[in-house]
């Protein structure tokens, strides 16, 4: 049986409720090697990075800067804060509002990247040893590459261009408008699929079931090498098959239904504001890392956020949390049933400090072979 076969029996077996035992990875992880350098500029105004502190990617790419808020997982918006503080604050919001668009010397960045592992891959080959695993690049970590505006179309087809012309880097595309992506898609382009993008991952937003539900369904009709979600920050408990469900019958009478599968998924808290931000239930995360093992879903939790919480009866294990857990003064918070962990980690992003099941960051293996 073919892996997109399994991956499909998987997908239906979930949808009915059957259980697929999958691989069960846990324990510490290390970050794997970086496949580019250092930062490039760092400063009031860095918008490209070599070296990401996302723990998902190695790099980070921005074609430009702005965006509007969408949903409720808007509302703490790191890179409106940034903007706020760093730039004037008046790339935010609507028609009224600017895109700030970054310097031709920083947008040659991903192409000096490309040459970079052209270079260490021409080296690997002429030693017949294993290429170097290839660098994951987001795009955009202050922007939404598919937000409809007039004054982006030309700057997304340049970044399409950039995205074709750097073929040894995987780019990942996040959204929260996935239901843009055909209608926007850039006309200079070959359409979107695995054939002309091997190297090109497309992803969207679900912060909670509602959402999942909304834009899985549009993300999932766009065919991709790699499709995936970030469930952050996570605000509810979510039943990925309830998402898949949507629009699953259409999907499966497509050409390449392997094209159209959900194969990696990240999980994390809110951080931010210690004071406002939301709360994220430990059990949420142990859930979805369940369901992706049912679904052949590749999970990543990332962080558990500034403020995690536990049910009061997995308290009384203590032996299974490294980090504090008790009441603070800002207990009226906390939600009836529930008690707060405090981690050193301000994001809950150190592994080491969270249960035992929920230290799990897997990736999935991508166009090419690994
Ligand atoms: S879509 Fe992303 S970048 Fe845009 S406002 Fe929402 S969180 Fe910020």
């Amino acid at each position: 049986m073919t892996r997109a076969q399994m991956k499909m029996l998987a997908v239906t077996a979930g949808l009915f409720g059957l259980v697929v035992v999958g691989d069960q990875r846990r324990g510490k992880l290390e970050r794997e090697p970086v496949g580019v350098g250092r930062v490039v500029q760092e400063s009031r105004g860095l918008i490209v990075a070599d070296e990401s502190k996302i723990e998902w990617t190695d790099a980070s790419f921005n074609p430009w800067e702005g965006c509007e808020k969408v949903s409720p997982g808007c509302k703490f918006c790191y890179a409106e804060a940034r903007d706020h503080r760093f730039t004037g604050g008046k790339h935010w919001g609507g028609k009224d509002s600017v895109r700030r668009v970054i310097s031709t010397q920083l947008g040659n960045s991903p192409h000096r990247w490309q040459r970079e592992q052209a270079a260490k891959n021409a080296l690997a080959d002429k030693l017949g040893q294993p290429r170097p695993r290839r660098p994951r690049v987001f795009c955009a970590s202050l922007a939404d590459v598919w937000e409809d505006r007039a004054d982006l179309v030309e700057r997304r087809a340049k970044l399409f261009e950039t995205i074709r012309a750097c073929p040894d880097l995987d780019w990942l595309v996040l959204t929260k408008r996935p239901e843009n992506i055909t209608r926007l898609w850039p006309k200079n382009v070959p359409p979107p699929g695995a054939r002309d993008w091997p190297h090109l991952w497309l992803g969207c937003t679900g912060e909670d079931q509602e959402w999942l539900n909304k834009r899985l369904v549009h993300l999932l009709m766009v065919p991709a090498v790699i499709h995936f979600v970030s469930l952050e920050p996570l605000l509810g408990p979510i039943d990925l098959r309830e998402a898949f469900a949507i629009g699953a019958a259409e999907r499966l009478t497509v050409l390449r239904p392997r094209e159209h599968t959900l194969d990696w998924a990240i999980i994390g808290g809110e951080s931010g504001y210690p004071n406002q931000v939301r709360p994220f239930v430990t059990t949420w995360a142990e859930s979805l890392i369940e369901q992706c093992r049912m679904l052949l879903i590749k999970p990543f939790v990332k962080q558990l956020g500034a403020f995690a919480c536990v049910p009061i009866e997995r308290w009384r294990d203590p032996s299974r949390f490294e980090t504090r857990m008790q009441p603070d003064a800002r207990r009226e918070r906390t939600p009836p049933g529930l008690i707060r962990m405090f981690t050193k980690h301000p994001k809950g992003g150190d592994m080491n400090e969270w249960p035992p099941e929920l230290r799990v960051r897997e990736f999935p293996s991508g166009g090419f072979p690994t």
